[in-house]
């Protein structure tokens, strides 16, 4: 069973010992009964006590959102979210409730929860659990399902169906089919999420290890149609091969993208993942990953091309780097492991890792800036100034040299620098 840091332990006492009961609540409890390690390690507490006492009694405290009632105590090396017992007003924009009423009482603040998962209370202090909602039962049965009428909860907070496919994927839960049936008519309300959120829980369930699950739930409900219509205009069974394929693929974002992306074409990759907000880096690895798979794909010429030669795969290197060619064998895998073409491509996968090791075992130049001969040499054997033709020059001494790398002298560019001078100058 995994363990409460002293410092969150410590921040409860001193409450208690103000006379405030507080409690542990909200995913740090979930996480807590399912023995599950946090990547993201946040601890929320819930007080009775008012922000202004909580800032009194702790000497390091971030007033995050003291007009929500909430305070970032700092202790020991850990971020406790102290959070004053709270209701919330009217939602207006389908997102932030207009305003908050705090509670005297606990019960109060578990209702405004979303799900009965993440409305228990835990007192470390006092050993008292608390679970109005009945979320352990829930948790044993895997049922994502919201606190109360789940039409209104979604109603308020369009955020709520996408933390719940988010949660199936990271815990493998269904959810329970009134929780899920009130999906489809909330989703105007999804509309009015930010992208910023939207790319967050997209980022999140991505990486879950139950990523299929999540995207079940997506594609089920209608959230795919609002956070990923790109996805939702395909085949079925291309979308079936898609979502596999992210299944199969690592858990790390660039890869889990690029194999849900796959089979989008590839000019409208860039477009979707900008509409998601998506990082620029990330973004163009991701769009670089599919359009090179897609060469890959074409099928017997095409996969030639990239795995069937060494100075195919030179130029695949010098494309797009190692790492990129790495993690191209990656969506390689997860894509052949999810198709039914997996005997076939699995061969040609397994002779393309052979080839990559083999050939960056010889480090070749792969770039402009290995060649043995510079910019200042190209301009000074041609006798011309900076220029475009300087930039040809090089870019067919690089080609020639991925060609084959043994060609990477002084003596030997020099010379065909000066043929392909000539050649041009000849219009040959
Ligand atoms: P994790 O931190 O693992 O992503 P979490 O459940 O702790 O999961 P947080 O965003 O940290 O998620 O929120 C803490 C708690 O606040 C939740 O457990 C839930 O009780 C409540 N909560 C968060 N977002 C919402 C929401 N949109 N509607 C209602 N309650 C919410
Ligand atoms: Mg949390």
């Amino acid at each position: 069973r995994a363990h409460l840091p002293l410092p969150v332990l410590d921040v409860l006492r001193r409450l208690d010992s103000a006379g405030h009961r507080s409690w542990l609540v909200g995913g740090a409890v979930r996480d807590l009964l399912l023995g599950r390690r946090r990547a993201t390690a946040d601890f929320d507490v819930a007080t009775p006590a008012r922000p202004a006492e909580v800032m009194r009694l702790f000497p390091k405290v971030i007033p995050t959102g003291v007009e929500h009632g909430t305070v970032t105590v700092v202790l020991g090396g850990e971020h406790v979210e102290v959070t004053t017992f709270r209701g919330e007003g009217e939602y207006r924009d389908g997102r932030r409730p207009s305003s908050v009423t705090f509670h005297e009482d606990l019960e109060g603040d578990l209702e405004r929860r979303d799900f009965t998962m993440n409305a228990l209370a835990f007192d470390p202090v006092g050993r008292e659990f608390r679970d109005p909602f009945g979320g352990r039962a829930d948790m044993r049965d895997r049922l994502i399902r919201a606190v109360g009428d789940p039409g209104t909860r979604f109603g308020e907070d369009g955020l709520r169906p996408l933390r719940a496919a988010r949660f199936a994927a990271q815990l493998g839960y269904a959810l329970d089919p009134e929780t899920r049936d009130a999906v489809p008519g909330a989703l105007e309300v999804v509309r009015k999420v930010s992208a910023e959120r939207v790319c967050q829980e997209l980022s999140r369930l991505a990486v879950a290890p139950h990523v299929a699950g999540g995207l079940e739930v997506l594609a089920g409900t209608g959230l795919l149609e609002v956070v990923l219509p790109e996805l939702v205009e395909l085949e079925p069974d291309l979308r079936a091969h898609a979502f596999a394929a992210a299944a199969e693929a690592p858990p790390e974002l660039a890869l889990r993208l690029a194999a849900l992306l796959h089979v989008v074409e590839p000019e409208r990759v860039r477009g979707c993942l900008a509409r998601l907000r998506f990082a620029k880096r990330l973004a163009e690895a991701v769009a670089q990953l599919v359009a090179e798979q897609r060469c890959l794909e074409l099928g017997p010429p095409g996969a030639a091309e990239a795995a069937g030669s060494d100075p195919a795969l030179r130029r695949l290197l010098s494309r797009i780097g190692v790492e990129q060619a790495e993690a191209l064998a990656e969506l390689w895998r997860a894509d052949a492991r999810s198709s039914s073409r997996a005997h076939a491509a699995a061969g040609l996968l397994s002779s393309y890792r052979r080839r990559l090791a083999r050939v960056l075992a010889a480090k070749p130049p792969l770039s402009a800036g290995e060649l043995a001969l510079d910019g200042a040499s190209i301009m000074k054997e041609l006798g011309i100034p900076p220029g475009r033709e300087i930039g040809q020059a090089v870019r067919h001494l690089l080609d020639h040299v991925l060609e084959d790398p043994k060609r990477n002298t002084r003596t030997r560019l020099a010379a065909e620098l000066a043929a392909w001078w000539e050649a041009r100058r000849t219009g040959d």
